[in-house]
Formats: C-alpha cells, structure tokens, sequence
C-alpha cells in the first residue's frame, strides 16, 4: 500500500504540495532546496521514485523557509 503523501523511509507526513489536491497547484517544497545525491543512494531502490521524502530525511531542513506564525499580528 502506498501513500504518496507519506515519507517512505520514516512514515511522517512528507508535507508534498503535489500529493494533496488543496495545493497541488504549488510547487513542492522539495522543488527549492537540494538534496543530496549520499540521501538518496541510502533509499533502498524499492523506495526511491514512489513518494517523496520528508524534509527531515531528505536533510533540507535548514534549507527551507521558517514556518509563518500563527498569529503574527499583536501590533495593538
Ligand atoms: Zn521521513
């Protein structure tokens, strides 16, 4: 059974745009950072092309944008 909004090697949300209709008309986050080649060699091949990574076993964590606050306006 595959998901292709899960991660395939931790199975956590891979937060992908493209499998979720709501924004599948946004790029996906893993179109902005790069991943490294060494990651994905470690995918067994069973794995690899079938759903994407998370951000965090991809290793692009630093590359992406911080979350927006919730609630960013308090200025009263
Ligand atoms: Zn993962």
């Amino acid at each position: 059974m595959n998901d292709a909004t899960l991660c395939p090697a931790c199975g956590a949300s891979n937060a992908c745009s493209l499998a979720d209709p709501r924004t599948a008309t946004q790029a996906c986050w893993c179109y902005g950072v790069s991943i490294d080649a060494s990651v994905l060699a470690a995918l067994p091949p069973a794995l690899r092309n079938k759903a994407c990574l998370c951000p965090r076993c991809a290793q692009v964590l630093d590359q992406l944008p911080p979350d927006e606050p919730a609630c960013a306006s308090t200025d009263s």
